[in-house]
């Protein structure tokens, strides 16, 4: 027999399985249906294995580093399987912690494909969602008053460079290698193009980045980049920028082989493996897209302030609608569209104010404008920057590369954005997130009292720095 609902969720990831909390904390009847696993990519493929690994990593190359701090460990190594065994325990450690929570929430959980049938004299809007059982057993039939699409994304490749698994790889592959190439190439170096290149430097693999723009992680601010470049050739990472890469020339002879035209001229390439991570393709399909109205643009699923689709009843949040593809993001996105159903009159989400974080060696934050986005929108920019260098916490961390900047608008003082670069800077940028929901100005960041000694006084002197003021340059 068919089950009602007020909420069916399509995909249990970041964004529908907060959704379907929030959902819950509002007294909607609500559903889940989850083909994969309750986390989806973050949890599974992305946000949480990549950082286990990356910390594993870390921990070696800062114990080969450890005579530095007068600690002498010698003979260190480490076995890559182990490394997967850690990563495998958080990973199902925080699974187990998500089925935990839809069962707090009494949220229905559906093992298997959901399918949107479209409206019919049964089920008016949105229609039935039929879900085809993981197990095998009969379908089970949904009938909701609205539904969130939050089926997510997976990762893209260049035609003619598919991933097969074995030499090419995406994120997906590299994330459970059981033991490591000595050497890569990776095509992309976006954010999980730098994590990928950062980890597998620190376990020694010779690395090869080929990026298409000017300058690796392209969307952020140009000092930032620039400094990224900088530190990741200092620890023997070869990157290639303005590499327009030829998929056709891929051999798999003796090792992977790839050309790639580099100011005009061909140069060929040569590694164990590639790993192609040019950006992920929204889920859009196997979900029932053709009996609804909702329009695709771009690739993505088209939604208003709400993501609402094309149709009213039906929702679509996350990775699935393009723009920021953060987990964050997703699960803020998912909160917006619940609490629209329930008729809670919530706030559009200011894309300005959702901070960014890369978190390889070293590590990056951002929020707002950079310097070059003000400029082209018309405001007369100031900036202020701070290095770590002259930060005492840093030298004691053995981790002084990089730098704050602030960019600010030079006549009303406004804070426009924050660029870090340097140790532990995913966790210092909601300071400057913050500030930018509160409307602070620079003035008001260099008058909140950073503690001494710690990472956190950089962004008050780069503050500072906005005035001519700072103290310690
Ligand atoms: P997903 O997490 O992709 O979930 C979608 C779910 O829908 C999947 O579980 C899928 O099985 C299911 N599904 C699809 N179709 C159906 C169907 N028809 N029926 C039932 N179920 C279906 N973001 C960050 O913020 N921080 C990070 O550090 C970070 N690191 C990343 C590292 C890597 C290597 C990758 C690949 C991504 C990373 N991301 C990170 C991005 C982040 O993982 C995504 O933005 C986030 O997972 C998007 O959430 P989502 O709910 O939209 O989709």
């Amino acid at each position: 027999m068919a089950q009602e609902y007020d909420l069916v969720i399509l995909g249990g990831g970041t964004g529908g399985y907060v959704a379907a909390i929030r959902a819950s904390q509002l007294g909607l009847k609500t559903a889940i249906v989850e083909k994969g696993k309750l986390g989806g990519t973050c949890l599974h493929n992305g946000c949480i294995p990549s950082k286990a690994l990356l910390r594993s990593a870390e921990v070696y190359a800062t114990t080969k580093k450890s005579e530095k701090f007068g600690i002498f460990a010698s003979d260190v190594t480490f076995d890559f399987g182990k490394v997967q065994e850690r990563k495998e325990a958080i990973v199902s450690q925080l699974h187990k912690g998500v089925q935990h929570l839809m069962k707090q929430g009494k949220i229905d959980v559906y093992e298997g494909t959901g399918r949107i049938l479209g409206p019919s004299i049964f089920s008016p809007m949105p229609g039935t969602i039929s879900v085809e059982m993981n197990n095998g057993d009969d379908n089970e039939m949904l009938i909701p008053k609205n539904v969130i699409v939050a089926t997510g994304s997976r990762p893209r490749s260049l035609p003619g460079l598919e991933i097969d698994g074995e030499m090419v790889l995406s994120s997906d592959e590299a994330l459970r290698l059981q033991s490591l190439p000595s050497s890569i190439i990776i095509v992309g170096g976006g954010v999980i193009g730098m994590e990928w290149a950062s980890l597998l430097a620190d376990f020694g693999v010779e690395v090869t980045v080929l990026e298409y723009a000017p300058r690796i992680i392209p969307t952020e601010d140009h000092e930032v980049s620039r400094e990224m470049q900088r530190l990741m050739k200092k620890r023997g990472v070869k990157v290639v920028t303005g590499a327009k890469v030829l998929p056709e020339t891929l051999s798999k002879d003796e090792g992977a082989a790839i050309s790639a035209e580099v100011k005009g001229t061909d140069k060929e390439y040569k590694a164990d493996k590639i790993l192609v991570s040019v950006g992920r393709q929204a889920n859009v399909e196997g979900f029932g897209i053709e009996n609804t109205e909702i329009e695709i643009e771009k690739g993505f699923i088209a939604v208003n302030e709400f993501f609402q689709t094309k149709e009213s009843h039906i929702y679509a949040i996350g990775d699935v609608i393009g723009g920021l593809q953060l987990a964050h993001v997703a699960s803020h996105e998912g909160i917006i569209a619940v609490e629209h159903i329930a008729g809670k009159n919530p706030q559009p989400i200011d894309y300005t104010l959702v901070s960014k974080c890369i978190y390889s060696s070293p590590e990056a934050a951002s929020v707002g404008l950079t310097e070059e986005e003000a400029k082209a929108l018309g405001h007369k920019v100031k900036t202020g920057k701070f290095s770590f260098r002259a930060i005492g916490k840093a030298l004691v961390f053995g981790e002084s590369d990089g730098f704050v900047k602030i960019v600010a608008d030079e006549e009303t003082n406004d804070l426009l954005g924050v660029h870090m670069i340097g140790p532990h800077v995913t966790d210092m940028i909601s300071e400057a997130g913050l500030a930018k929901v509160l409307d602070a100005t620079p003035w008001e960041i260099a008058h909140t009292i950073h503690p001494h000694p710690t990472l956190s006084e950089a962004i008050g002197e780069a503050a500072l720095a906005v005035d001519g003021r700072a103290l310690h340059s």
